[in-house]
């Protein structure tokens, strides 16, 4: 979206800022939050509510890894990025814990199962297997379970994260919004990113004008409509979701479930509903769209997967959409925008695994915009564009 000169007002006024944050989802409330921790001032920017993006619309894992598995991601990006994005996402999930996220109620500490349906994915987790071990990774192969994934004889093997976790992610997203204690501005759309030089960055929003030292753009998926050339680095992807209404006995799952090398993915959401999501690749071009409505093909798509697997179609209680953000490389990206005087920074592009990603990154996005050495960035945006 953009936002017409008619509708600009001046009823925020000016406000000065040391830092602003744009975007109020994961990443901009975690970096909001790593400031807040230094004690710089600063404020955040949404263009809708609190979450209104992919971050309240996923399906709540915080799992270790990415889209990949280990095998598939050491050989795209080398045994050690590999190595250490999925220690990123440990630490992730470590950090959101050292903030308390364990006390919120629909908080599961559940292990992730990897799920092999087809001879291939299998070899690739009996591989990734050894290597994570290698690499010093917690991590266990199931030949067969109990549980409803395995009750149609589909699965071959699972590959397990026995440390991962699972959250309803709008308790997450609000939990996290009650830590911040700087001014969230809802319904303030950026239109308007102007660097003066290293130091001086003006702001236009619907209703205010922020001057600031520095601006970090957390928009994810919408970085195209905001920033420059970034429709090269960032791609929409929509993500479909919907939720069955099936209780333990109906259809026991023990672990949160991610099949067919992360395109679809299940798990128990509460006593009687079991999310699961998925699909998008039954029909790429059209989910490239920053369109969140759901739509019949993928939704009967996800229904045929559950029946196949399950070999049961429960009631269906809920279905929704997403926007995730995706980069080239499937790796997450932060650094400062080109031509913006290394005053405007963008993290995101986490490419469908930002809740497993973000709150590592924006620590990281912190410590960088606070002079830590670049090589402590591992995600360079330099390394898709031109400084
Ligand atoms: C169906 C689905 C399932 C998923 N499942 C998982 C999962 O289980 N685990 C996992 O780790 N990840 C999952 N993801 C991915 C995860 O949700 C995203 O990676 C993550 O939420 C990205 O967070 P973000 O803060 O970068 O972006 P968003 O949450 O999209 O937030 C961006 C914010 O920026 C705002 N904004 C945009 N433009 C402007 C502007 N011009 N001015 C001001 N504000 C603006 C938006 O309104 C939005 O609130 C899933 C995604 C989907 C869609």
């Amino acid at each position: 979206m953009t936002v017409p000169l008619w509708r600009r007002s001046s009823l925020l006024a000016d406000i000065h800022t040391d830092t602003a944050v744009i975007g109020a989802g994961i990443a901009g409330l975690s970096v909001a939050l790593f400031l807040q921790d230094k004690r710089i001032p600063a404020v955040i920017l949404e263009r809708h509510a609190v979450g209104s993006g992919a971050s309240t619309r996923n399906a709540g894992y915080l799992m270790r890894g990415a889209a990949d598995n280990y095998a598939l991601a050491a050989r795209h990006h080398g045994r050690r990025l590999a190595s250490v994005l999925w220690r990123w996402t440990e630490q992730n999930l470590a950090l959101l814990r050292t903030r308390g996220v364990a006390s919120i109620p629909s908080y599961a500490a559940r292990p992730s199962c990897l799920l092999a349906l087809e001879p291939t994915e299998a070899e690739e987790l009996a591989e990734s297997h050894r290597l994570l071990t290698a690499d010093g990774f917690d991590a266990a192969l199931l030949e067969s379970h109990t549980d409803a994934a395995w009750r149609t004889k589909t699965a071959r093997l699972g590959l397990l994260n026995p440390d991962d976790a699972c959250v309803n992610p709008h308790d997450l997203l609000n939990f996290l919004r009650a830590q911040v204690h700087v001014p969230i501005y809802e319904h303030q759309e950026v239109a308007e990113i102007h660097a003066h030089r290293e130091d001086r960055v003006t702001i236009r929003t619907t209703d205010a004008t922020v001057h600031c030292r520095r601006a970090i753009v957390c928009v994810n998926a919408y970085a195209p409509l905001l920033l420059p050339n970034f429709d090269a680095l960032v791609r929409p992807n929509r993500g479909q979701m919907l939720a069955l209404h099936a209780t333990h006995q109906d259809i026991p799952l023990d672990f949160n479930y991610y099949a067919n090398r992360g395109s679809e993915y299940f798990r128990r959401a509460d006593h009687d509903t079991i999310v699961l999501g998925g699909k998008r690749t039954t029909d790429e071009a059209a989910e490239r769209t920053f369109d969140d409505r759901h739509t019949p093909r993928i939704q009967s798509n996800l229904e045929a997967f559950a029946k196949d697997l399950f070999g049961t179609l429960p009631p269906v209680k809920a279905r929704w959409a997403g926007t995730m953000g995706f980069t080239p490389d499937h790796l997450p990206l932060l650094g400062p925008v080109p031509n913006h005087h290394n005053a405007v920074w963008f993290l995101g592009g986490f490419t469908g695994h930002g809740m497993s990603l973000a709150h590592r990154c924006a620590k990281a996005a912190v410590d960088q915009l606070l002079g830590e050495p670049p090589t402590a960035n591992p995600f360079p945006l330099a390394r898709l564009i031109k400084p």
